[in-house]
């Protein structure tokens, strides 16, 4: 049996006020967890375990995700910044209810953007158990995913519909995101190798990279 690995990281909720960011954190953490009030940064924070697959390897991971809900608005942006520090991803909420919640999305993705760069987001459109007072048009979400080269989903901290899913996919998000940046570090270390130590070999992309260690930090 392989030795199960633990990771913590955290992601952050951004969006507009009363899109529901703290009822979707109530609905996915549920009796089960942890929380801290940091008045000063305005802020919660609350833990919760998750039972996730490594991208690489399918190897079943114990993750601790730190998610850190805003209490403020945006225009407190001084906060921001340690709001967003050592972020790794975001789920980023609007209401379908209210189309400027979804026109805000973009200000969200550059401020955050701005202080951690390019962490992976997820878009969720929350309140989808009110479709019937929506006035977003399917195409304007897809086009605002697409730019920003991420999907969306549409949840309900009310009934549910989601909720696990997308706490779940982000983290999915995030470990895809690391193990390829891990992959590419491998790549530029081994080039090095092959330039400085043997120049005949001609370091080429195509070249397998071995499977450098069963004990590194791979996930
Ligand atoms: P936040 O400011 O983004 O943290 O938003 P809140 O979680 O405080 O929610 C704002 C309001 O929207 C509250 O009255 C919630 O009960 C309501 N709300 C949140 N999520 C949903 C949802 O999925 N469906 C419905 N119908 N109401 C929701
Ligand atoms: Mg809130």
């Amino acid at each position: 049996m392989p030795e199960m690995k633990y990771f913590r990281r955290k992601i952050c909720l951004l969006g507009d006020g009363g899109v529901g960011k703290t009822s979707l954190i109530r609905r996915f953490v549920e009796d089960v967890f942890n929380d801290k009030y940091v008045t000063t940064l305005g802020t919660k924070v609350t833990m919760k375990e998750l039972n996730i697959k490594s991208p690489q390897n399918e190897q079943p991971l114990k993750m601790t995700l730190m998610i850190w809900d805003i209490m403020g608005q945006k225009e407190l942006k001084r906060l921001l910044i340690s709001f967003y520090k050592g972020a790794k991803g975001a789920l980023i909420v609007a209401d379908i209810t209210r189309k400027e919640t979804l026109e805000s999305i973009n200000d969200w993705i550059q401020s955050l953007h701005n202080c951690v760069g390019k962490v992976p987001v997820l878009f969720l459109l929350n309140k989808s158990d009110l479709m019937d007072q929506t006035r977003m048009k399917q195409d304007e979400i897809m086009n605002l995913a697409k730019k920003h080269g991420t999907s969306f989903l549409f949840t309900s901290a009310k009934t549910g519909k989601n909720v696990d899913k997308a706490f779940m996919r982000l983290s999915e998000m995030l470990l895809q995101k690391e193990e390829k940046k891990r992959s590419s570090n491998k790549v530029s270390m081994i080039g090095e190798t092959h330039i400085s130590g043997t120049p005949e070999v001609k370091f080429s992309k195509k070249m397998k990279i071995p499977n450098i260690s069963k004990d590194s930090e791979s996930v």
